[in-house]
Formats: structure tokens, sequence, C-alpha cells
């Protein structure tokens, strides 16, 4: 009987790390602007903790040269006399202050000056990973196991310059089994997001109307994993599986992979930059391979 009960826990327990793009060149430009977007958020993260007293959800916010924490459910426990209001009102004031922190940041970093800049998704990531396999290892010693998931909204576009570390962070969720969630509050799709669903089993959606955003959020993102086996979410129409080269961090269509160690090109090399494997042979030129079928 305990069994079966811990087991009920266990399925319907939502353990969430949010990653809120923060980055103000996005903001900026954005339909939408961030004060509403984070009252959106406040909402969704209150309903997801009042769907389940077992629930648990944590915010990390990404900006354009830092990433931090900026909101942990567990520390408002009603008991500990910390309210949630509370809680989110410490959290508007921490993502004010991160965000000013951020933007000296960027200032004192001369290469990140663009308003095409991307935001940390890849520091953003491990984050929440390093939370999400946290987590896991306290429950694994009880009799519960809620597996986590993370959900990131994003706006600005990808940095190919993230792509290595963006795809180890995607590979290492999908050996922990922990789910990523995207949604898209920007104009254009992300490969990187996509990506990162597709692999790991997650949702990815772009909302066609960010006035509804809480309902996006509310009716997609907000189901825990147990319960989406009897949902019909929106599945992904199209995959950007585009690679970026180590070489230059462009974003390719065609390229050269070592044997060895799998990294990417745009360039015939002679020897492996990343592993030093030497090729003892010219690699074929892929534009002009022989016609196999003859
Ligand atoms: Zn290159
Ligand atoms: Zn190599």
């Amino acid at each position: 009987m305990t069994s079966a009960h811990s087991k009920l826990y266990s399925n319907d327990v939502s353990l969430v790390v949010v990653v809120v793009d923060t980055n103000p060149f996005f903001w900026a430009a954005a339909a939408l602007p961030f004060a509403d977007f984070f009252a959106n958020l406040v909402h969704f993260v209150n309903s997801l903790l009042l769907l389940n007293h077992l629930n648990r959800v944590v915010v990390i916010a990404a900006g354009v040269s830092s990433c931090a924490y900026i909101f942990d459910s567990s520390d408002a426990s009603p008991a500990g006399g910390v309210g949630v209001t509370a809680t989110f009102d410490k959290a508007s004031r921490k993502v004010e202050e991160f965000i000013a922190q951020d933007a000296r940041a960027t200032a004192g970093n001369g290469s990140v000056a663009s308003a095409n800049a991307a935001s940390l998704l890849s520091g953003a990531l491990s984050l929440a990973l390093c939370w999400c396999l946290d987590i896991q290892r306290i429950f694994r010693s009880g009799t519960r196991h809620p597996q986590p998931r993370i959900l990131c909204l994003q706006g600005s576009p990808d940095g190919p310059e993230q792509y290595v570390a963006v795809m180890n962070s995607i590979f290492s969720a999908q050996r922990s089994m922990v789910p990523i969630d995207s949604c898209i509050v920007g104009t254009q799709d992300s490969a990187f997001l996509q990506q990162a669903s597709y692999i790991t089993g997650g949702v990815y959606l772009k909302p066609q109307e960010l006035n509804g955003l809480f309902q996006y959020l509310a009716a997609v993102f907000a189901t825990d994993l147990h319960s989406r086996t009897f949902l019909r979410l929106p599945k992904t129409l199209g995959v950007d599986f585009r690679a970026s080269c180590f070489c230059h961090k462009k974003t390719i269509d065609m390229g050269y992979v070592c044997s060895v160690c799998l990294s990417i090109f745009c360039k015939n090399q002679k020897k492996c930059s990343t592993c030093g494997s030497e090729f003892s042979r010219v690699m074929p030129d892929l534009n002009s391979m022989p016609d196999q079928s003859k």
C-alpha cells in the first residue's frame, strides 16, 4: 500500500527549473515588455506550486554575460514565516539587481555590444542541470522518485559560439532523463532549443500570441511528466539540426567530421584541433563525391 501511495506521489510531482532570458538587447525591442512577461512568469510559478504541495520550482536568469539563481520555492515555507508573496517580491528585486549587474559585466566585456547578442544559455543550462542532478540525488534516497525537468523561456537568438557547451548540456540532460521544454518568446525559432526538446523528449512551443503567454504556460508547460502521456501536447513540426563548426563557431549545412572525436569543421583539416588526430588521407571534397550508384 505504501508503494502504491508513493508511486502516486512520484507520478504527479513537478520539479521544475525555469531558465529565463533577461537579455536587455532582446527585451528592449520585444513586443511584450519584460515587466509583463515577468508577471506572467510569477503567475505560472505560483500555479505550479499550488498544484501539489510537493512541487518545487527554481528560476534561473540567463543574461548576456552571466547567469544566476533568482528564485527557489523551498525558501518560501509558510511554517518559516516567509510567504510566497514575499518570496516573489524578493525574486523580482533579485532579477532587477541581476539585470543591472549583468549590464555592467556586458559593458566591461568589449566583445558583446551588438543588438543581436545571444544570452548565456549554455551557462544557464549547466546551472539548471546541476540543480536537477542534485534533486535526483536527494529523492533517490527516499521512496519517491519524481523526475525534474527544465523549461527554457528564450527570446534572443542562439549564440553559435555556445554550440559545444549547449550540446554537451543537452546530452547530459538526455542521459539523466531530464526533459528540456522550450517556450520561445522571440520572433525567431531557436535551433538549439529545438534540438534540446527533441533529444530530451520535452515540448517545444513558439506561441503565436504573447499576450496569452500565461495560458500557453499553464496549459502546456505546467503539466507534469506523468499527465503528459494522456495529453496531446504541441508537436515540433521541424527541427533545425544544423551544427556549428568548432573552428569559427559558424552555423553550417555541410562540414567535415573528425572520425576520432566527432569534432565538426567547415573546412578540410590536416589535423584535428580538438583531439590532435592526423588525417593520413586528404578528405574528399563533399561537393564532388563520386557517384556510388555507378
Ligand atoms: Zn569553421
Ligand atoms: Zn578529433
